[in-house]
């Protein structure tokens, strides 16, 4: 198949024929602020059956609705509570995804089978555009292959879906750099199911209370399904086994100084880099900046494949704000090896 990458900024013309791929139920790669996602009309089953063979997804794994903006909720969900309304005035379009009640138009294919939707309004100029002009929404999970790191460029698209996909749009490098928060409110109270790029506090500040679901902080029992499908598989797991190293951070870093030898690679906060001086090191942004880490997460667990390490040791912030995201992450893909100090 051959793919059309449509660069930025895009003209009248590539707008429309980006849609039209979208209305033909072809798969584009589109930009948003979290990551890039494989998009294809999310009314169309066929399409978003497409949406599963091309990333090697499995089925049962949900993809997210995305809309243009809050209009657009009542056609795709049912029996919306107030606190959807208005978690979408605060924080949308923006890095939240809201769990509600399926309408019957989403085919069941989309929602991996469940009964209820995840739906979002992604805040990205390129895509919002797309979606209008398609007049459909898109369902779109992240657009790498399944059990790579989630694509936050154009370049990162092309890697894994050139050849298997109709079009690429691109937006620029990704803002924010880690998926949606996700919030399951169709249960009382709700349920943060992933932490992402909107921090829980500013969940709570709307709704209260909110559950953090367990499988966010630790590994998922065998033979338990999590709430959020996704929440199951492991993400991206370096090919060096990864150690994730909590707690203060000068502590933190003591214990890798201690730990390492002359194979190991390191993530660690700026703060650090001069301490690992010779060794394999990827900066994951300063110590109390949770949106650089946020943003350098996946790109620091793919960086050491390039490199000889035989493991990694990763400092982990504090769970406060973007933190408890980036420790989630980070956590997955050690397989929740992880050690406190
Ligand atoms: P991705 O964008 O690749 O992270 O995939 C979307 C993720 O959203 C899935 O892996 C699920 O974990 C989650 N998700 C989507 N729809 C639902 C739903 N209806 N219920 C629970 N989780 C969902
Ligand atoms: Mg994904």
């Amino acid at each position: 198949m051959e793919t059309k990458l449509f660069t930025a900024p895009l003209d009248e013309a590539q707008y429309e024929e980006a849609a039209a791929i979208v209305r033909r139920g072809g798969l584009l790669g589109i930009p948003t602020e979290t990551v890039y996602g494989l998009g294809a009309d999310a009314l169309n089953e066929d399409a978003c059956r497409r949406i599963y063979e091309a990333k090697g997804r499995p089925q049962n794994n949900p993809l997210i609705i995305h809309i243009p903006d809050m209009s657009w909720l009542p056609r795709y969900c049912r029996d919306i509570p107030p606190a959807a309304y208005a978690l979408a005035r605060r924080f949308w379009p923006g890095p939240l995804t809201m769990i509600l009640p399926r309408a019957d138009c989403v085919p069941l294919r989309t929602t991996g089978g469940l009964d209820t939707v995840g739906i979002r309004c992604p805040d990205h100029p390129v895509t919002l555009e797309i979606i209008r002009r398609a007049g459909v929404p898109i369902a779109a999970p992240s657009g790498n292959t399944s059990g790579r790191p989630s694509p936050t460029t154009a370049q990162h698209m092309v890697e894994d879906m050139w050849g298997k996909i109709h079009g690429i749009a691109d937006g620029g490098p990704c803002g924010v750099g880690v998926e949606s928060t996700i919030i399951d409110l169709t249960c009382t109270p709700p349920r943060l199911l992933r932490p992402g790029g909107l921090p829980l506090e500013d969940l709570e500040e709307v709704l209260g209370e909110v559950i953090v679901d367990e499988a966010v902080t630790a590994e998922p029992e065998a033979g338990k399904a999590p709430r959020a499908p996704g929440m199951a598989y492991r993400h991206y797991a370096p090919k060096a086994p990864v150690t994730v190293i909590s707690g203060d951070p000068d502590r933190s870093a003591a214990y890798i100084k201690d730990n390492c030898d002359g194979e190991s690679g390191i993530i660690c906060f700026h703060e650090y880099l001069d301490a690992f001086e010779g060794h394999t090191v990827y900066d994951l942004g300063h110590k109390d900046n949770k949106a650089e880490q946020a943003h350098a997460v996946f790109d620091a667990l793919r960086a050491f494949d390039e490199t000889d390490v035989t493991k990694i040791f990763a400092q982990c912030p504090d769970s406060a704000g973007l933190g408890l995201a980036v420790e989630n992450r980070l956590k997955k893909a050690s397989g929740f090896h992880v050690i406190r100090v």
